[in-house]
Formats: C-alpha cells, sequence, structure tokens
C-alpha cells in the first residue's frame, strides 16, 4: 500500500510536481512540491500553487514567461492525479477490460483499488517503495527533511 507523503495516509498516490512562482519585478520566488501526493492532496496544492501563480505571477519579465508553463504544467499534474482513487474510497471503478493486465493486480494481497497504474510504470513505482511500515516512515520523514530544506 502507498503512502501520501504529504497527509501519511495510505492511499493510491501519483508523482506529481507543483510549481508556483511569484514575481517582483527584478525577483522572483520560485516554489515546487514534488513526490507521491494522494488525490485529495494533489488538488489542494494544484488550488493553492495554481492561484497563487495566477495572481501573483506575471509581475516581471521572466515571471511574464514562466508563469503560463507553469500554469499548464501544474494543470497537467492535476489531471494526472485525478486518474487515481480517491484516499479510503472503497470503489474505483476500473473497466473489466483491464483486469489482470498488471502484474500487481492478480496479487490477492493487494486491494483492486488501490491500483491504477500501467503495468511499466508500476514496476517503476513500486520498485522503490518502503514494504513496512517503519520503511514507510522513514521514508516519508526523509523526503520532507529533503523538501523543507530546498524551500
Ligand atoms: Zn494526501
Amino acid at each position: 500500500m502507498n503512502y501520501c507523503q504529504l497527509c501519511f495516509q495510505q492511499a493510491p498516490t501519483k508523482y506529481v510536481e507543483i510549481h508556483q512562482n511569484v514575481g517582483l519585478l527584478v525577483v522572483r520566488f520560485h516554489r515546487s512540491l514534488k513526490g507521491n501526493f494522494c488525490r485529495d492532496c494533489i488538488g489542494s496544492a494544484f488550488w493553492t500553487y495554481s492561484g497563487i501563480t495566477l495572481l501573483l505571477g506575471w509581475w516581471g519579465v521572466i515571471s511574464f514567461i514562466v508563469t503560463p508553463f507553469i500554469l499548464v504544467n501544474n494543470i497537467v499534474q492535476y489531471l494526472s492525479g485525478l486518474t487515481i482513487g480517491r484516499p479510503n474510497s472503497k470503489t474505483v471503478n476500473r473497466p473489466e477490460a483491464t483486469r489482470g493486465q498488471s502484474p500487481v493486480a492478480s496479487d490477492p494481497t493487494l486491494p483492486r483499488d488501490s491500483y491504477r497504474l500501467s503495468s511499466s510504470e508500476a514496476s517503476d513505482f513500486f520498485s522503490d517503495y518502503p514494504s513496512t511500515v517503519e520503511e514507510a516512515e522513514s521514508w516519508t520523514r526523509d523526503s520532507q527533511q529533503s523538501r523543507r530544506s530546498r524551500i
């Protein structure tokens, strides 16, 4: 099972990069959020970061050029986040036809509704994932710290 790196819930997650730009004529503040997050956290990060960028992103020469790219990127990341199931959702409608195509779907130990990636994505995705709760906790803590130091 996957853990969201923002709210630490057990939930289907997806790797996204959400950016924010604030232009102050000569200075430019850039902030980004990267990691495996659940659908709810992707949504709230998208609205916060994009909203601030939409209001404050344009005020500078470089900022004016960069802002549309950031907004488009955020929208793409947000939409890709919509393809995963909601946290704690019991029913994610996966079409009958896609069942059995992935190695994980046939594993009875995994909840069926936790999984919505193609098999090639899945092998990348699961290879560096923590397999125990202790591992997951230290892993999310590490990534939180590295993110904090970057901001
Ligand atoms: Zn979350």
